[in-house]
C-alpha cells in the first residue's frame, strides 16, 4: 500500500525525522489559509499523487512551457494560483504512464534553501535477506539516470537483523554522502530513526529523494515516498485510514476486497488461474502463442463459486478483454465443483467473449462433461498449450 508524501512526512515527523512544515490542501479555498499559516517567504506547492517524478511531470493540456507538479511560490497569491491550476488537473510523470493521474490533493510546504541534494532509501534487499540503505551524493530528480550511467555513485549498506541498527551504519552513510562533523551526527540519528520506522511499521520501501543540506547546513527530508507491506497491514489499523482508494486501480481494489490476487495489465486475454506459478506460466504461454495477457489473477487454492464469479466480473470490467482463459488445477478443489462455478459465473455475468477452460486434476472427466453439457459456448482445452492456442485463435477470429 502506497501513501502520499504529506502522510509519509507526518509519520516521519512523529518519529522525529527532520521534515519541513506543511499543510495538505484538498480544496482551492483552503490554499490561502494554509500558506498564511506557514508564513513564507518561500512556499512549495506539491501535487500529491502516488507516483514519483512530479517535479519534471507535465499537466495534460498545459502549454509546453508550463511548470511541473512541484512549484515554488513567493507569495500567498502565487500559492493560491498554483493550487487552483493543479487541483483536478491530470499530471503525467515518467511513473504514471501516458494517462497520468488526477491531482486531488496538494501539499503546501515551507520552501527550503537547498545547498546539496542527496539520495537515501531503505528497502528489503532480497539478495541478502536484509534491510538495506541505499545512499548517493547525486540526489534530486535524476536518480534513475545516476543508477544507470554511474552506478559506482550509489552505495548500499545492509543491516544485520540480529545486531540491528548501529551507529556505524549511520557513520558509513554519512561518509558516503560526504557530510561534515555536525551533519554526521544528524545522519546517525536520522538513520536510526528511519530504520526504527521501517521495522515498526512494516514498511516495504522508503525513499527520501532528495535528502538535502539546507541553508543552515542541516539535513532535511525534502521528499518522502513510503509503501507498506500489504501482508502486514492487519498489524497496523492506524495505517488503514491513510489508504487513498482513488489512487488505486478500481479492478485491483475490488479484487482485494474478495481476497483475489489481481494485477491489471495491458493485453487482451483475461486469465483466471489458481496458484501464482500457474498464473505466470499461463501469461507466458499466451505470449508464446502471439497474444498478451490482460491481467495476472490468482484465485487461490480454495476458490469458491462466489470468488470465481467476482473474478469473472473483474476481468470483464476491463474493456480491453477480448477473451478469457481459465486454467485451473483441481488438487484440493475438485474439477466438477470448479466447472459448476465457472458455469454459474458465466451465466451471472452475461459472458460475451470467447471462453476457453482448461481443467486438470481430481474428477477432470466429470468437470469437462459438465462444461460440455452446460449449453454455454465454453471451449475445453486439453492441456495448457492447447488451451492457450484455442483462446488466441478465438480472439483473432473475432477480430477478423
Ligand atoms: P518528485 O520527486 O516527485 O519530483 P520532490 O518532492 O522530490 O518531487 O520535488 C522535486 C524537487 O523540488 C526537489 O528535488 C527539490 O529540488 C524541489 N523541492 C521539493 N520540495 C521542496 C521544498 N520544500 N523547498 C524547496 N524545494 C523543494
Ligand atoms: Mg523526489
Amino acid at each position: 500500500m502506497n501513501i502520499h508524501e504529506y502522510q509519509a512526512k507526518a509519520l516521519l515527523r512523529q518519529y522525529g525525522a527532520p521534515v519541513s512544515e506543511g499543510r495538505p490542501v484538498l480544496r482551492p479555498e483552503e490554499a490561502r489559509v494554509a500558506a498564511q499559516s506557514l508564513g513564507g517567504p518561500l512556499w512549495v506547492v506539491k501535487s500529491q499523487i502516488h507516483a514519483g517524478g512530479r517535479g519534471k511531470g507535465k499537466f495534460l493540456g498545459a502549454p509546453a512551457d508550463a511548470k511541473g507538479g512541484v512549484r515554488l511560490a513567493k507569495s500567498v497569491d502565487e500559492v493560491e494560483e498554483n493550487v487552483k491550476q493543479m487541483l483536478g488537473a491530470t499530471l503525467v510523470t515518467i511513473q504514471t504512464g501516458p494517462a497520468g493521474k488526477q491531482v486531488n490533493r496538494i501539499y503546501v510546504e515551507a520552501g527550503s534553501d537547498i545547498k546539496r541534494e542527496l539520495y537515501l532509501s531503505l528497502l528489503v534487499d532480497r539478495a541478502t535477506s536484509r534491510v538495506a540503505f541505499i545512499a548517493s551524493t547525486e540526489g534530486g530528480m535524476d536518480i534513475e539516470e545516476v543508477a544507470h550511467n554511474t552506478p559506482e555513485k550509489i552505495k548500499t549498506i545492509t543491516v544485520d537483523p540480529a545486531a540491528g541498527i548501529q551507529a556505524h551504519h549511520g557513520r558509513e552513510i554519512a561518509f558516503a554522502l560526504g557530510l561534515n562533523g555536525a551533519q554526521q551526527k544528524q545522519c546517525v540519528k536520522l538513520i536510526n530513526t528511519l530504520y526504527k520506522f521501517f521495522i515498526e511499521k512494516d514498511v516495504a520501501m522508503l525513499e527520501i529523494n532528495p535528502l538535502i543540506i539546507d541553508g543552515d547546513d542541516n539535513l532535511k527530508c525534502l521528499d518522502a515516498k513510503v509503501s507498506f507491506d500489504s501482508n502486514a497491514l492487519y498489524r497496523h489499523p492506524e495505517l488503514a485510514e491513510l489508504r487513498d482508494e482513488t489512487e488505486e486501480d478500481p479492478k485491483e481494489l475490488a479484487a482485494s476486497k474478495f481476497d483475489l490476487n489481481y494485477i491489471a495489465l495491458d493485453g487482451e486475454i483475461g486469465c483466471m488461474v489458481n496458484g501464482a506459478g500457474l498464473a505466470m506460466a499461463t501469461m507466458d504461454i499466451i505470449k508464446l502463442y502471439g497474444s498478451e495477457p490482460a491481467n495476472f489473477l490468482d484465485v487461490g487454492g480454495g476458490a469458491t463459486e462466489e470468488k470465481v464469479t467476482e473474478a469473472f466480473k473483474i476481468i470483464l470490467s476491463d474493456p480491453n478483454v477480448k477473451g478469457i482463459l481459465v486454467n485451473i488445477f483441481g488438487g484440493i478443489m475438485r474439477c466438477d465443483i470448479i466447472a459448476n462455478g465457472v458455469i454459474a459465473a458465466a451465466k451471472a455475468v452475461n459472458l460475451n467473449v470467447p471462453l476457453v477452460v482448461r481443467l486438470e486434476g481430481t474428477n477432470v472427466e466429470l468437470g469437462k462433461e459438465i462444461l460440455a453439457n452446460s449449453g454455454l459456448p465454453i471451449v475445453s482445452g486439453d492441456n495448457l498449450a492447447d488451451a492457450a492456442e484455442k483462446i488466441v485463435a478465438a480472439v483473432k477470429a473475432r477480430k477478423a
